[in-house]
């Protein structure tokens, strides 16, 4: 089954202590897309402008992601620049120019309405909710935010919660939202703000899931060497909406295994600048290391 996937498409200029790489191609929906692409088809939603170079359009192609609704327009594409320190968990922000993404709204072609799996990568939660306004009652929906919507969009966010199935966020935007730094205590008060499901990211440390069978915890796949982490959460996420499409069955059968795909596909996210290992990796690397993630955890 199809997975729909909105939010930024970007060009990111990336920094770590040992290289720097500018206009990778970027974007929460790339990495998102990306990473689903391996399991089944995928649909993006999302805006570029003319400066987009045609070589990341052939990206997502060979990934045989759908574009009809990827919008092009006169103007620049989304430009993020991040620095990272020596540890890698340690990023600033040093550019955010908004260009086409300003003006940017997610009109969905016919054809992607009735999409059963929809995944609202990080994005204004405005953006979000139209896109749901627009879907025809989809099987599930996720959602992924960040920091600056709890900061600037915080009555927007409240909204989205109450119309999603899953809430995706890491650590510290959990306890932004819920002002508590317990772990068990924030799945409790963001599963009252709606979603059924709510995992919370970890970095390193993996993620924890909370759902009506219980919670569970994933680990993420040990790394020796992290090249660039940007875009991990939205291949973690990516990852795990594109397995759980791909699968029979119902969610909360499929959701732990697919939580482990996830983690798996966004430790080959970090192996590389941008995308670049994750455009090389293969369906037959990931279940690799799903096996081993196995072996790893078995007690
Ligand atoms: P992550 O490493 O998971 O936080 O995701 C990094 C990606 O988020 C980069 O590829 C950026 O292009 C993208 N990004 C950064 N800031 C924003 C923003 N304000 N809205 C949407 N996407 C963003």
């Amino acid at each position: 089954m199809s997975v729909l996937v909105v939010g930024s498409t970007a060009l990111d200029s990336i920094k770590t202590p040992k290289a720097s790489h500018p206009r990778l191609l970027g974007g929460s929906a790339s990495h998102a897309a990306v990473a689903a692409s391996f399991f089944g088809p995928v649909r993006l939603v999302g805006v570029v402008g003319r400066d987009f170079p045609k070589r990341y359009l052939e990206l997502y192609r060979r990934h045989g992601i759908d574009l009809a609704g990827l919008q092009i327009r006169d103007g620049q594409t989304f430009h993020w620049a991040g620095e990272y320190e020596v540890n890698m968990n340690r990023r600033r922000t040093l550019a955010t120019e908004l260009g086409v993404f300003e003006t940017f709204s997610p009109e969905l072609p016919a054809a992607y309405r009735p999409s059963p799996f929809v995944l609202l990568a990080n994005i204004a939660p405005a953006l979000q909710l139209h896109v749901l306004d627009q879907m025809r009652r989809p099987r599930f929906v996720a959602a992924d935010t960040m920091d600056l919507w709890l900061n600037i969009a915080m009555k927007d966010l409240l909204r989205l919660l109450k119309r999603i199935d899953l809430l995706v966020l890491n650590d510290s935007e959990a306890h932004q939202l819920t002002q508590d730094d317990n772990v068990i205590h924030a799945l409790a008060r963001l599963h009252k703000l709606g979603p059924k499901y709510v995992i919370i990211k970890k970095g390193e440390h993996g993620s924890i899931l909370g759902g009506p069978q219980g919670r569970f915890i994933a680990p993420a796949y040990p790394l020796s060497k992290v090249v660039d982490p940007t875009g991990a959460g939205d291949s973690f996420v990516g990852g795990l909406m594109g397995y759980l499409a791909s699968a029979r069955g119902s969610i909360d059968a499929n959701l732990r295994r697919a939580m482990v795909y996830g983690s798996v596909t966004a430790s080959f996210c970090c192996e590389g600048f941008g995308l670049k290992k994750t455009d090389t990796t293969t369906r037959a690397d990931i279940e690799k290391r799903v096996k081993e993630l196995a072996q790893l955890t078995k007690f």
